[in-house]
């Protein structure tokens, strides 16, 4: 049985906003599920409505089994972490993860243990006596993650936990909460607008946009199999290359040449979309430069960044922009034409009015 159910849930705010329409998941004991998607798509609400700080308006939200739409916050047995570590600034790193303990009452050498067990496994035990304010923002980031692991809870909720961090810290963090994740197994909801923490982090992903899911699936399913353009455009980084066409005799012109759809589509399917309008997308990484197996196209060179793995290049053909990802022993030079191929299994056709993905022939 599912840990918690959210079943056809809708958020509609007293002004009268609908900011969450019929979101509906099953979140498996111990899964974490990043919810993502652009600012205002409504994470922080379904999240907020799933922490018991938000109405449910209509719908079901059921924990372990039970309805849990009218249970308080703290009937619901969640801890949360937010962008703000809201750490106690006065207390040491020590009662600041104790201090939840000792308000519910629980025996000092049974809080002592806690706080170095969960000291140890986020590399505080060396901090314990500090004030948050001599601690760097990644140390505090996880001193508030411990304030929330120590309760042992069974759902751990986290709103842009990483926000405040740099670069280099957002990376550490991210594995380190995965690897808490794993070592303490609550079940998690985490929101983010970031595709890359969602990829990296989550068992499964939630794709949000104007407070309507998008997909769900697991990080592997929304890259190769996005259900449409939005989740097509919004996975990856850079983003997936798309360009319009129309149908004409089962062929598109694209960047000055024709592309043969009947390579991809079957007869039924291409038949259909006689007439309308595709979009055409292919992701930077999967091209290859120059001839080869698939369709080849032309494009002229804008901006190359070279990022030491890889650079991108930036390329323009008949007034569309693309990025394209290739060895940096193969960068181009900026105003060069460069010729490159997308194979077959790489491209990725979506209805022009609907944006749902095309099902190509297999
Ligand atoms: P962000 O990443 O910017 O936090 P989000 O996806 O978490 O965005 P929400 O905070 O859930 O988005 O907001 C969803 C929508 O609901 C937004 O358009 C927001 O303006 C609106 N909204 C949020 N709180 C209220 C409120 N109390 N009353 C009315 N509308 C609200």
């Amino acid at each position: 049985m599912a840990y918690l159910s959210l079943k056809g849930i809708n958020k509609i705010y007293p002004n009268g906003f609908h900011a969450v329409h019929d979101f509906n998941l099953d979140v498996e004991p111990g899964e974490f599920i990043v919810l993502v998607g652009p600012s205002g798509c409504g994470k922080s609400t379904t999240l907020r409505m799933i922490a018991g700080l938000e109405d449910i308006s209509n719908g079901e939200f059921y924990i372990g089994g039970e309805l849990a739409n009218d249970k308080g916050p703290r009937e619901r047995g969640i801890a949360m972490v937010f962008q703000s570590y809201a750490l106690y600034p006065h207390m040491s790193v020590y009662d600041n993860l104790a201090f939840g303990l000792s308000l519910a009452g629980i025996d000092d050498d049974v809080i002592d243990e806690k706080v170095n067990s969960v000291a140890s496994i986020l590399g505080l035990t060396d901090y314990l006596d500090r004030k948050p304010r001599a601690l760097s923002g990644g140390q505090r980031q996880r001193v508030a993650v411990g304030r929330a692991i120590i309760r042992k809870v069974g759902i751990f909720l986290m709103d842009e936990p990483l926000s405040n961090l740099d670069a280099k810290q957002r990376v550490t963090m991210r594995r380190e909460i995965t690897d808490i994740h794993r070592k303490v197994g609550s079940t998690t909801v985490y929101v983010t607008h970031d595709q890359t923490e969602a990829m990296t982090m989550a068992d499964r992903i939630v794709v949000m946009k104007d407070g309507y899911v998008q997909q769900v699936g697991t990080p592997y399913e929304l890259y190769f199999n996005p259900a449409n353009l939005f989740v097509a455009g919004f996975i990856g980084e850079p983003p997936m290359n798309f360009a319009y066409a129309t149908v004409e005799e089962g062929r598109i012109e694209l960047f000055g040449s024709p592309v043969d759809l009947s390579l991809v589509l079957d007869d039924d399917t291409l038949a259909s979309y006689e007439g309308k309008e595709i979009a055409f997308g292919f992701r930077p990484e999967h091209i290859s430069l120059g001839e080869g197996e698939g369709y080849t196209f032309k494009a002229d060179v804008v901006l190359t960044e070279l990022l030491g793995d890889n650079t991108n290049v930036y390329v323009r053909s008949e007034d569309t922009d693309l990025i394209l990802k290739v060895d940096p022993h193969d960068t181009p030079a900026i105003d060069d034409e460069v010729s490159f191929t997308v194979p077959l299994k790489s491209v990725y056709l979506f209805d022009g009015d609907t944006e749902l993905v095309i099902p190509k022939k297999q």
